[in-house]
Order: C-alpha cells, then sequence, then structure tokens
C-alpha cells in the first residue's frame, strides 16, 4: 500500500499537466496542511531570534536564518541583496505619567519608531487633546509649550480595518511633525487598536524637513489610557504629563533583503515575485507583521517544489528588509530589477497578518481582473472569495508599472489591530492551519498565473459588477 502510494505521488508529480487545475489546487493544500513548514519556520524566527528591527543583532540573524531555510530547499539560486538600512533603538522602557489635582495615574506608553528621546529627566507639561489634524490647526499658537494629545480613534463601522487604519495612521507619522511646528514640546498619539486593552503600539513616524530644534518626542498611548487620560482632561484641563524615553537614531547600516528563485523552464526571463517583510518591529516577535507574510511567502517555493509544478517563469521569492521604517529593501529591489533590465510580470505580498485568507486584492487593469475572476470558482472549496481591485503590499509598490500585476493576500482583518507593532504580535497569536491556508492560497495563485500568463489568461464568460 505503501509503494502504491509513492507510486501515485510519482505519477502525479510527473503528470502535472494532465491533471485539472481543482486537481493541482487541490494537491497544494492538501501538501501545505500536512507538509506545510511555514509553522516551524515562524516558531525560529519568533521564539529563537525574535523581534527584528532594522539594523538590528536580531535582523541580520533573520537574514541568515531564512537563507540557509532556503538553501536547504534546492531551488536554482539563493542570495542577498545588500541594502542600506536606519538604524533606530529604543532604549530603556519608556515611563508615562499623568497628575491631576488629587492623583497620579500611571500610562502605558511606547517611543514612536524614529522619534528622538526626551531629557534625561523626562519632559512634562500640560496637555491640549486633538482628535484630528484641523482641530490642531485651528489651535495654531495655543500649542505652544504643550503636549499634544493626539486622541483620534480607529472607526469601528469600517469592515476592512485597513481602511481604518489608514483613516488615523497620519496622527501617528506625521503627528510630532504638525505639532512640532506650531511649538508644542511633546506628543502623545493614540494607539492604532480598535480594541480597547493596555498596549501601546509603536509604529513609524517622521520629522520630514523639520529643523532640530523643532523636532519634539513621540509616544504611542495604549486606547485604555487614552480614554483615562481624554476623561481626565475634561475633568481638570490643568493636568500635567510626563513621560521619559531614550530612544536613539544611529547612522544607517549595511543589511540585506533575501531572495531565492526558480528558473523558469519557458519563459526563465519573466520574474514572478512572492514576498513579505523580514524585518519587524521591537516590542512583539513580529510574528503576524511579518514573519507570517516571509514564511508563507518560503513555503511558495517548497509547496510548488513539493507539488510537483514546474514552472514556466522564474519565480522568486523575496524577503524585504526595512519595510517599517524605512522601506529600503522594496525600494532596492526594484531599482536592481530596473537596472538589469529584469521583465517583471507578477507580484504577490503578504503582509496584512497570518490569519484565515480570504482571498487576494488586485492592483492591476480592468481587463486583467476580469480574467482573474475566472479563477474564482477553483477558489471556492477553500472559502476564498474576495477578488477586488486595490491595494497590494508596502514592498512590492517600488515594482509598479503599467504591465506588472501587483497582489496582496487578504487574510480576515478583524483582529490584525489587535496585535500590530505591540508587544502581543508573537507567536501564540498566529494559528497554525490559518498561517498554513494562506501559504497554499498564495501558491495556488502563483501556479494560476505562471500556467496561464498575465497576457493569455482565459476569458471569463460572466463579468462582475
Ligand atoms: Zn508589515
Amino acid at each position: 500500500m505503501k509503494q502504491l502510494t509513492l507510486l501515485l505521488t510519482l505519477l502525479l508529480s510527473i503528470n502535472v499537466t494532465a491533471q485539472t487545475d481543482q486537481d493541482v489546487l487541490k494537491t497544494i493544500y492538501s501538501q501545505s496542511l500536512t507538509n506545510g513548514k511555514a509553522y516551524q519556520w515562524l516558531d525560529h524566527l519568533s521564539n529563537q531570534i525574535g523581534g527584528r528591527l532594522s539594523g538590528s543583532v536580531n535582523a541580520e540573524k533573520a537574514v541568515q536564518y531564512t537563507k540557509s531555510e532556503l538553501e536547504k530547499l534546492g531551488v536554482d539560486k539563493v542570495w542577498l541583496q545588500e541594502v542600506m538600512v536606519p538604524k533606530w533603538e529604543r532604549g530603556d522602557k519608556e515611563v508615562g505619567y499623568f497628575t491631576t489635582i488629587n492623583n497620579k495615574i500611571d500610562v502605558n506608553i511606547c517611543a514612536l519608531g524614529g522619534s528622538i528621546a526626551t531629557a534625561d529627566s523626562g519632559l512634562e507639561a500640560a496637555v491640549i487633546e486633538v482628535k484630528s489634524f484641523e482641530e490642531l490647526e485651528a489651535l495654531g499658537d495655543q500649542v505652544k509649550g504643550k503636549i499634544v494629545f493626539f486622541n483620534g480613534a480607529m472607526n469601528p463601522e469600517l469592515i476592512h480595518t485597513f481602511e481604518a487604519y489608514g483613516g488615523c495612521s497620519k496622527q501617528r507619522y506625521a503627528g510630532a511633525y504638525e505639532a512640532g511646528k506650531l511649538g508644542a514640546v511633546g506628543v502623545i498619539v493614540r494607539s492604532l487598536n480598535l480594541r480597547q486593552d493596555d498596549l501601546p503600539h509603536t509604529g513609524s513616524m517622521s520629522y520630514m524637513d523639520l529643523p532640530n530644534e523643532q523636532r519634539i518626542p513621540s509616544a504611542a498611548i495604549s486606547t485604555n489610557d487614552a480614554n483615562k487620560l481624554s476623561e481626565a482632561l475634561q475633568k481638570d484641563n490643568n493636568l500635567t504629563f510626563y513621560f521619559k524615553q531614550n530612544c536613539q537614531q544611529f547612522e544607517d547600516v549595511l543589511s540585506y533583503n533575501v531572495i531565492g528563485e526558480i528558473r523558469g523552464s519557458e519563459y526563465p526571463n519573466e520574474f514572478m515575485v512572492v514576498g513579505g517583510h523580514l524585518d519587524s518591529w521591537d516590542l512583539g516577535d513580529g510574528s503576524h507583521d511579518d514573519g507570517a507574510g516571509v514564511v508563507q511567502s518560503m513555503d511558495v517555493l517548497r509547496l510548488l517544489k513539493e507539488s510537483g509544478i514546474k514552472p514556466k517563469r522564474t519565480i522568486r521569492v523575496v524577503l524585504f528588509m526595512n519595510e517599517e521604517n524605512g522601506l529600503r529593501g522594496g525600494k532596492k529591489y526594484a531599482e536592481e530589477a530596473k537596472r538589469n533590465n529584469e521583465n517583471h510580470v507578477f507580484a504577490l505580498e503578504s503582509d496584512s497578518g497570518g490569519f484565515t485568507p480570504r482571498g487576494f486584492s488586485f492592483d492591476c487593469s480592468d481587463a486583467v481582473l476580469n480574467k482573474v475572476l475566472g479563477w474564482e470558482s477553483l477558489f471556492k472549496p477553500y472559502l476564498i472569495h474576495y477578488f477586488e481591485k486595490g491595494y497590494s503590499g508596502a514592498d512590492i509598490g517600488p515594482l509598479k508599472n503599467d504591465n506588472i500585476v501587483l497582489v496582496g493576500l487578504r487574510p480576515d482583518s478583524q483582529r490584525y489591530f489587535d496585535h500590530h507593532h505591540a508587544a502581543n504580535d508573537t507567536f501564540d497569536a498566529v494559528n497554525k492551519r490559518e498561517l498554513e491556508l494562506g501559504a497554499a492560497t498564495m501558491t495556488s495563485l502563483v501556479y494560476l498565473f505562471d500556467k496561464y500568463g498575465t497576457n493569455t489568461l482565459p476569458e471569463v464568460k460572466q463579468f462582475k459588477d
């Protein structure tokens, strides 16, 4: 019986072209769910290495680990692509509290990535709360000498939580810039989290072209504490807020994108990319953002091989460095692709967490999307139903041109921002099965695009509105 199974597997693997696409997808999903490696790799990345902020020792360890694991897969080529990345360190755990007439209340804060430190003794000032940049602008000079508290909350009515995130991420990114221009002395930003909890969520911020003397420290505060502070301010707007952080920006350091490829058998000069980003924030271990995308992308190469698929086009896994605070890896990869005249026809990124996959968003022409919709029925048995036009991913964005099809894996996003950039973005928050379904879903799309090509996709008869 065992021999028979082996024989059947062998026959299946050498005879993929004779199989229907349904059969091939079934093989891919079965392989991922019974023999996937993504979870095991994620365990190492998260628990043996941990948070991987650009320029850190852990980021370097992650480069070496993923490179050696890709080499073990026996793909055609594995290499490192040099890229200079910013290096920022958090330093000691931040301290924050506010003082009212009667009370001193401790709050959970963390420095935003790229922020300067406070003085060694900390920073204490009166607080002025705003919920938007318009409110800040209307206050003008009144914020001088004060700490601006950006308390815009993510909109819970939006089903696509990334839209809610997009709706207020500017206060985190540019809050210190806008408040600094007006003479504020510090910035506290409500964490971009739909849940009420005690965890502060970090993320990148920028001073843009602001002169040094206008650059002010900025920190995130947990959603529970943001509410507490807001309520306290209503009763006593003379309260003072104290915080202390000693983060630091260093010179750029050398790091790498990690790349592995299977050469195409018919069109080796047409490149298809699948990837995620290797760096992560430092508070947790970066399991969802974006350890999941990294290991799923690595498993695409392995699942293609294990499922007996010999790609016609060259399939590359690219593990990008520095998505979080610079996007240097994504920019570098696109720059090199252009310099080498590589014809990239497709790129798929997984950077929305390791949750149950729902489908894809496509950044491509209507004509291509209409063809892609012909594959919807193939994905139906796996409960993959979301095929819409939309955003793909930050790292693959720089590859955009008129011909390439850019795609983002879209997992269920309801719980993503509970973990995003916070101390609870950890391995235990990733479900093995959900992660594997994501890897299989990605591999299936890569298989279909490789088989039919971006210009020769089968026409779909029923068009979608
Ligand atoms: Zn990410």
